[in-house]
């Protein structure tokens, strides 16, 4: 499992930097058909102008795939928890993770003995299947 992940892992990596690799091919490629249409080349300048026309848009595709993909991997994978705790009484609730949440911050009444009730713990988990 975590070896199967960290595989597609380095696909998902390998696929982007050749996906930057091709942009970055194609941008020369533009830049160098402008620099031989300022010489009088009007052939290669239609040619390497199409050629990296069709490179930065079949790279910025893959890319914009790629980072859709690393969003929902994201989301999918990795669950957030905050562990709510009470200093005095022990009391002790874990609930999903909210945005604002940090270690230490006081969340009002604790349910048993109404003292303030404290994040003592956040922390991330791949949810059990
Ligand atoms: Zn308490």
């Amino acid at each position: 499992m975590a070896t199967a992940q960290k595989k597609s892992g380095f696909y998902f990596y390998l696929t982007i930097i050749f996906s930057i690799g091709v942009l970055a091919y194609s941008v020369w490629l533009i830049f160098n058909s402008v620099i031989s249409y300022e010489q009088g080349q009007t052939g290669e300048f239609y040619y390497g102008l199409i050629l990296g026309a069709i490179g930065v848009g079949l790279s910025v595709s893959s890319l914009s795939t790629m980072r859709r993909r690393m969003q929902t991997i994201k989301t999918k994978e990795l669950k957030n928890f905050t562990v709510e705790y009470c200093e005095k009484c022990y009391f002790k609730k874990l609930r999903e993770f909210k945005v604002g949440d940090y270690v230490y911050k006081k969340i009002g009444a604790c349910p048993q003995c109404k003292e303030e009730l404290l994040i003592s713990q956040i922390y991330s988990e791949y949810p059990k299947k």
